[in-house]
């Protein structure tokens, strides 16, 4: 398994803005500390988020473009990119596959990390279908789409991207986890991150105690010490 040292850029895959910073904002704020680049590329804008009718859905996806760039810059991340494809609607299409994999050949990441495209029985939130959708097309554009310069070749063609084989994918939320990150002593800018979204969250004390309960189950999961924190994911060799 490549380590850390090797990893120069990562690219995480979402469908809407905050799946990031549930699924594995502290891992990312350790990587950007080891100095690796993380990008981010969120699938939708997020605009059927919220429960104020009186927002319309063109402010809400503003609104939360916003809160995931605030978010993203308490654990180290510039780099975004949002594809804008439509809320609830989100299918692993060829034009959703086609515009992951230009982000793909833009970033040259190391390791993708992505939502699971299995529904996950035990905790039916992590399995909304735009999460399925947008982990199934992320890992359509790992393999084949962003190494097969026959696949979308208007990207080599019209935009010059060449392709880009990524050699592994971290799934987060799996219900096979094989790989964990140790995140005891970033939870407070994790949690910091989360409480960015501020359109989705309605009880902050609520958030920070279930972060902290979620993490402490997984760092347990996965044999660390008492009170620690970790985030896990499955991964997939894609070399
Ligand atoms: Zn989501």
């Amino acid at each position: 398994m490549a380590g850390d040292l090797e990893i120069e850029r990562i690219l995480v895959v979402t469908a809407h803005p905050d799946d990031v910073d549930f699924g594995t904002a502290g891992s990312v704020a350790v990587w950007t500390d080891q100095g690796i680049q993380v990008s981010y590329c969120i699938v939708t804008d997020g605009e059927a988020g919220g429960s104020d009718p009186s927002v319309t859905r063109s402010d809400m996806a503003t609104i939360r473009r916003a809160e995931q760039t605030a978010a993203a810059e308490c654990v180290g991340v510039t780099d975004l990119f949002f594809l804008g494809h439509p809320d609830g609607r989100v299918q692993a299409s060829i034009a959703l596959r086609c515009d992951i994999s230009r982000v793909i050949r833009q970033v040259r990441p190391q390791r993708v990390v992505c939502q699971s495209p299995q529904r996950n029985f035990q905790r039916i939130y992590a399995s909304h279908p735009d999460h399925l959708a947008a982990a199934e097309a992320a890992l359509c554009a790992v393999y084949p789409d962003a190494r097969n310069a026959f696949a979308h070749p208007e990207l080599l063609d019209d935009e010059g991207l060449e392709p880009w084989s990524v050699p592994e994918v971290w799934m987060m939320a799996a219900s096979d986890a094989n790989v964990h990150v140790d995140t005891t002593e970033v939870i407070d800018r994790k949690i910091k991150a989360l409480l960015c979204h501020t359109s989705q969250i309605a009880d902050a004390d609520a958030m920070d105690n279930l972060i902290r309960q979620w993490g402490a189950s997984v760092a347990k999961s996965r044999g660390l010490a008492d009170d620690s924190y970790a985030e896990a994911f499955q991964r997939i060799d894609t070399a």
